[in-house]
Order: C-alpha cells, then structure tokens, then sequence
C-alpha cells in the first residue's frame, strides 16, 4: 500500500497515544516498515537510527530470530493458557525463577502482568494490602514524585506526578501524594547538587509528617527519572531517602520498567544505587518489547504476609504471564546473560557514550548534557552563561526533535529537555553518528531560531 494511503486510512480510523489528533491529521503520521539493529525504516526508504530503543524497551536491537524463534516454538506447543486458580505453565515457572536470580537477593517473588502501567495498578493494590494484613489498615497514603510517569491507567496515572494527565478524565485515585523531584538542572541550581538531593530527601520527610507516618504506606519512585526527564538523581538522593524511609517504615516500591534489564548498567536501577525495594515494578526491557509483559517482583517481606496471611488476591489479568510472551523474555534474559549485555553497558558501551554525549555540552543551545548507563538527556537554553530556558511557547524541544527525525535520528523531548535511550547492543560507531546526528540537530535548530 502507499504511503499516502496509509497516512489517510491512519487519519480516518487510528487514535494514537499521547497525540494531538488535529495536529497529526494536519501533518501525517510516519509509516514505520521495519527495523534491524539499531535501525528503523519507514515507507518512504528513510533509515533512522532509533535513539529511544522504541519506548526505552527494544533493548537488544531489533530483528533478533532468536527472539522471534522462541515465540513462534511457544506459540506452536501452548499458545495461551492463563496462570489464574492453581493453574501454570513452563515458561511462566521459568521466568519467574531467572527473574528472581537476577534480582536483589531478598525478592524472590514475582506477580507477572501484560504491561508496566498494569504492574503499578498492582502495586497499588499490592501495598494497601500488605498494610492491611499487618493490622495497619490507615497506611493507604502512597507518595510518588512530580513530573513521574508511572503509566496510563488510572491507578498508574494517578501513582504518576503529570499535571496534564490528571487534568483529563476525572478524579484520580485517593490518598496518593506528590513531591519534588530531584531534577538539579531544572530547579535546583540556587543549591549545589548534593545539597539539593539533600532538600529533595527532607521535602519527602516533612510530607510524611504532614501526612501523619502512621499513615503512609510506600514512596514509589523510578531509579533515574525516564519519561519525565532523564532525571539523574545527585549521589546524596537515595541513601538520604532510603534513611527516610527506614525511619517511619515505610515502603519503598523502585520502578524499574525503563531503569531495569541493563538500562544503567545493572540488571537493575536499583543495584546501581545499592537500594533493597520491598517492590519493583518491570516491563519494556524484560522482553527488549517483542512482545508485552511486564510484573512486579515482591520482597520477601510483603510476599511472607501475603502467602502467609492474604488468603485469596483478588486481581489478575487475562494475560498474566502470558506463555509465548513469557517464553520470548526468558529468551531476552538469556541472550542477555550469554552476550554480557549488562556488563557491557557498566564497563564499554555505557562509559563511552558518557565520554561522546557529554562533548555535546559544549554546544551554545545546551545548557547541561548528562547521562547515565544507555540514559541520557541534554538541557536546551536560550542563554547558556545564564543557563536561561526559552519561554516555553517557543516549542523549542519539539522542533529540535522534528528536525532529529528529519535527519535520521530519533531523540524524545519533554519541554526542552531533548533524551536518549538507545538500545543496549549499540556499537561504538553507532553511537558516533548519534552524537554526530544529535549535533547537527542542535546546529539546525540554532539556525531556525535564529533565522
Ligand atoms: N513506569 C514507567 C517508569 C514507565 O516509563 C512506563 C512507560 O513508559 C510505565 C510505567 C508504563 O508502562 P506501560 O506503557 O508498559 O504500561
């Protein structure tokens, strides 16, 4: 079919995620063909170099057969079949132990899920639960972060901190509060960095007082903050926070659908900041987005009263540990193990990008280039001495962005804030030309605003 056929039938009939629909009918939709490596291609013979991995999830690039193997072997042997009641399967059994042996040694429990916003709606659940079993039914307060994305469903929605989000769509999910983040270059630079993680920490213990501690049951937070940023917290963050939590009892649930699956250079964000979460949310990488399916690994300590004392759990989904989706992330896990892929990313790929990425800070448009493991972000400004932002009706990240794709590379933007997330399997030479695409990028949009 043409392209242009595509963009009209996509016009009349598809309603996508996080778009505005009058502009995209004004403009036309990019018809996405195929994809190898770090490569995707449309209709029109463009080649891209996808500096998101997708959604930050195609984490071992794109075309792997052994992926596509594993499917098509599961598909064929047991399609579907659920893992409610006292049902299982192989892969569902496998997975759950590969996934234990990876994580930090007390979670040795997992809840699977078909996505990352269902695994949050879990946790939700999950928590005010645990609580309840414990005889401490007024714990219900959760306490997340501003500008968090956590998912679109309603409890993920909720659990996020994204002011237009909460806008839309009706009353949000009680009892959930919001605090600063630890985002330095965007409001923290009256303070030195690890004074300002310091403050984030103190903000999160005054909300507990003004909640009453006896009343709140976890602070959800992901290890580097994706979608609302790549926040890279300052090193004084977490074990100020972890401190925190230890004092009031208080849960700690680490999101770790984008940080988890090498992302930072562990097998988990939390690993990489020495943190023992009583819950971890995961999806994307679990499976390098092949297929959907996500979870949430339990910590003993929840687990222990759940098994022991919760009777039934009433919650589940359809998909749940989905066979061939289950099958087809134990073939992610291993390839991953097989091919170093996480020490990769620690000790090579990972500490070169650093090296690269941070060269784009010399740029007059960027204001900060920091990155993290295969996470990375540049702060877009008017005034780099000053470190001034352009007023935000200038659109200045999402031109940047258009012009990225336009060039053959795709970055994300939020505000100004321009993100990468490419796969892990990057080579060195690939990620040459995304610093090289990323500042031509920057160059031509100096130009049009100056122009
Ligand atoms: N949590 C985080 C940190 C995410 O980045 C996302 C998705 O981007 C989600 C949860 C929701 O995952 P999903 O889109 O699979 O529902």
């Amino acid at each position: 079919m043409k392209t242009e056929i595509y963009r009209q039938l996509d016009r009349e009939h598809h309603l996508h995620p996080f778009t505005d629909y009058k502009a995209l009918a004004e403009e036309g939709s990019r018809i996405v063909t195929r994809a190898e490596g770090v490569y995707i291609h449309d209709s029109e013979g463009h080649r891209i170099l996808d500096g998101m991995a997708g959604l930050w999830c195609v984490n071992l690039g794109y075309g792997r057969e052994e992926l596509v193997e594993a499917a098509s072997e599961q598909m064929r042997q047991l399609p579907y079949y659920n893992s409610f009641f006292k049902s299982t399967h192989p892969p569902a059994v496998k997975l759950a132990e590969t996934l234990c042996r990876l994580a930090p040694a007390h979670m040795n429990h997992v809840f699977f899920t078909g996505s990352g916003s269902e695994a949050n709606d879990t946790v939700l659940r999950m928590v005010r639960r645990f609580w309840a079993l414990e005889g401490k039914p007024d714990k219900q307060w959760i306490i997340s972060r501003e500008n968090a994305y956590h998912g679109s469903t309603v409890a993920g929605m909720s659990l996020g901190g994204m002011a237009p989000m909460h806008a839309q769509g009706g009353p949000t999910v009680p009892k959930i509060a919001h605090v600063r983040q630890p985002y330095w270059f965007g409001e923290g630079r009256d303070s030195e960095p690890e004074a300002f993680g310091r403050e984030c920490a103190a903000a999160l213990e005054a909300r507990i007082h003004e909640l009453g501690e006896e009343n709140v049951a976890a602070f959800i937070a992901e290890p580097v903050q994706g979608a609302g940023g790549a926040v890279i917290p300052p090193a004084s963050y977490w074990p100020a926070v972890r401190d925190v939590l230890a004092r009031y009892d208080i849960l700690l649930v680490v999101d770790e659908v984008i940080c988890g699956f090498g992302r930072l250079g562990e097998w988990f964000g939390s690993q990489h900041y020495g943190l023992e979460p009583d819950l971890m949310p995961v999806a994307k990488g679990l499976s390098s987005g092949y297929l959907p399916i996500g979870g949430v690994l339990v910590g003993d300590r929840v687990a222990d009263t759940l098994i022991e004392r919760g009777g039934e759990f009433f919650h589940g989904f359809t998909y749940s540990g989905h066979p061939a989706c289950a099958a087809v992330a134990l073939k992610n896990l291993e390839l991953m193990q097989a091919e170093a892929i996480v020490e990769r990313v620690r000790d090579d790929i990972g500490p070169y990008l650093a090296k690269r990425w941070a060269t784009l800070g010399e740029h007059p448009l960027v204001g900060e280039a920091r990155s993290l493991g295969m996470v990375g972000a540049l702060e877009l400004v008017a005034d780099k001495a000053a470190a001034r932002r352009f007023p935000k009706s200038l659109g200045v990240g999402n031109l940047c962005r258009d012009i990225c794709f336009d060039l053959g590379l795709v970055m994300r933007s939020v505000g100004d804030t321009m993100m990468i997330s490419p796969p892990l399997v990057i080579t060195r030479d690939e990620v040459d030309e995304l610093v090289r695409l990323a500042g031509e990028a920057l160059d031509e949009t100096a130009r049009r605003l100056a122009g």
